[in-house]
């Protein structure tokens, strides 16, 4: 079969960067295509993604993991089909961002083992992303972080401005634990070699990887529609302070909301309950000035839903 079309694959736990990390290497590689899984019905990646003339698949609601079979192998494959029947090829590379709870191993595997893909595709490696900042406190408490890192093939620590001393040394303690032979990159501010990712994903001959097994996850989604535009600082009062009464059990926010003053939309972001500072996106066209916010959750987010609801009014 010829010509097998290069894919990476982008692991990292809820927040870590991962979208941060895609845009670097899109700009290295402008002549990608893009699937982005998120486990939130709604999703907020492709809105970051904005800058780039690329082709973006999203497949929402649910993490790959557990979809494999169901979505990403008919995936693959109708858009090899597509591919192979144009003779001016649409692009030359696949990036797969999986959402930030999916265990990658399912993911590996029928891309390395399904018979008709893996003649189609090679797989280049994997790289995770890991926050400095929270990344420790998410290993030791999520068996889908411990797999992202140890089936890296590259890991890529972010947010180390965002981290105290003390949250640094945990996470390389752990990292030392799970992936001690893979090699480590590190990002400042957002800011990465894209070559020496790619450098740091040669084949190696073997490579131990530890096998962790993974319950049920454990982690539900939530969408907020904000149909009208916001004042940013009234917002922001809210979501700290909500984020700060509830930082065990929302492991994620994001989304992207509209403010009264200013045509820019923000990208609003948050991981292990800090809020991260807002970024401003591009204007668009498309843009309908009705803001989003996926929560993740880790356990059911009923009674959270009604705490956010009830906190809201304070933003209108
Ligand atoms: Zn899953």
């Amino acid at each position: 079969m010829p010509n097998p079309i290069p894919v990476t694959l982008l692991s990292g736990f809820l927040g870590s960067g991962k979208t941060t990390l895609l845009n670097r290497l899109l700009s290295h590689y402008p002549h990608s295509a893009v699937i982005i899984n998120e486990f939130g019905a709604t999703p907020i990646d492709p809105q970051l993604l904005r800058e780039h003339n690329i082709a973006i698949s999203t497949l929402s609601g649910g993490c790959l993991c557990c979809q494999v079979k169901g979505s990403l192998t008919p995936f693959l494959k109708n858009l090899r089909m597509g591919w192979e029947a144009k003779a001016d090829k649409p692009f030359e590379r696949i990036f797969i961002e999986t959402s930030g709870v999916a265990n990658p191993e399912p993911v590996l595997d029928t891309l390395l083992r399904e018979r008709w893909l893996a003649a189609r595709y090679r797989l280049e490696g994997m790289i995770t992303t890991v926050s400095a900042a929270t990344g420790a406190e998410m290993l030791s408490r999520f068996p889908e972080a411990q797999t992202q890192v140890a089936w890296a093939d590259a890991l890529v620590m972010t947010q180390t401005d965002l981290a105290t001393a003390e949250q640094t040394e945990a996470l390389l303690a752990y990292l030392q634990k799970f992936a001690p032979a893979t090699p480590r990159l590190q990002a400042v501010n957002g800011e990465i070699d894209a070559n020496a990712v790619f450098a740091a994903l040669k084949p190696v001959p073997y490579r131990l990887k530890q096998t962790l097994s993974i319950p049920e996850h454990s982690f539900f989604s939530m969408s907020l529609l904000l149909e009208q535009p916001i004042e940013w600082a009234r917002l922001q009062r809210v979501l700290e302070d909500f984020l700060h009464h509830h930082a065990g059990q929302i492991v994620r926010l994001k989304g992207v909301v509209y403010t009264a003053d200013d045509p820019q939309p923000l990208l609003v972001q948050a991981a292990g309950g800090l809020l991260f500072a807002p970024v401003r996106l591009s204007p668009k066209a498309s843009d309908d000035g009705r803001g989003r916010l996926v929560l993740i959750t880790d356990g059911e987010n009923a009674g959270l839903s009604a705490v956010l609801m009830d906190k809201l009014k304070f933003v209108y």
